[in-house]
């Protein structure tokens, strides 16, 4: 199952800024977001691929940042294979290293591993790296599918993320 993920406090970190680009991972953020609200992640016949709860999340992000000054654009992932931050082609990462050159910050919402692939993509430009998310635990739940093409998360548990340390005894 997904990461689990809360959201962080973006508004607090982009005081004098005037522009981001929000660079949303598009798996487990978008769980997250439709099994906390308790709607389906993906009704295929409505919305076909996307999820609609985590887009009006994005959307709604997009209103926050716009009231306090900050114009954004988000950073899209169409082809299945790109909705994985963790994962993405060489040739995606190269086209975030362009579009991040035009922006003051770069908002991420994913796990660490998303943010270390913004991290990279930032490198040797100015631009701010936002965390929007924080990892809470890994999700345990029941993937239920509705006809005609809906897919949701239901009984959603939170299993924390052991240590490896501790494990190893360090
Ligand atoms: S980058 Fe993180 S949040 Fe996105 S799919 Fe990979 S593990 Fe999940």
């Amino acid at each position: 199952m997904p990461i689990h993920l809360n959201d962080l406090d973006v508004i607090s970190e982009v005081g004098g800024l005037s522009s981001a680009l929000i660079v949303p991972c598009y798996i487990c953020p978008a769980v997250t977001v439709a099994a906390r609200e308790k709607k389906p992640f993906i009704q295929l016949f409505k919305h076909f691929l996307k999820s609609a709860p985590y887009e009006k999340y994005i959307k709604a992000l997009q209103s926050r940042l716009k009231e306090h000054g900050v114009k954004t654009e988000v950073f899209k992932s169409i082809p299945y294979h790109h909705w994985f931050m963790c994962m993405w082609t060489s040739g995606k990462r190269k086209k975030l290293r362009k579009r991040v050159e035009d922006y003051d910050a770069a908002i991420v919402l994913g796990c660490d591993s998303a943010n270390e692939t913004v991290r990279d993509a930032v490198k040797s430009t100015d631009c701010k790296v936002i965390e929007g998310m924080f990892v809470s635990g890994i999700m345990n739940a029941e993937m239920k599918f509705y006809w005609p093409g809906n897919i949701s998360f239901e009984n959603c548990k939170i299993v924390p993320i052991s240590n490896q340390d501790l494990r190893d005894g360090v």
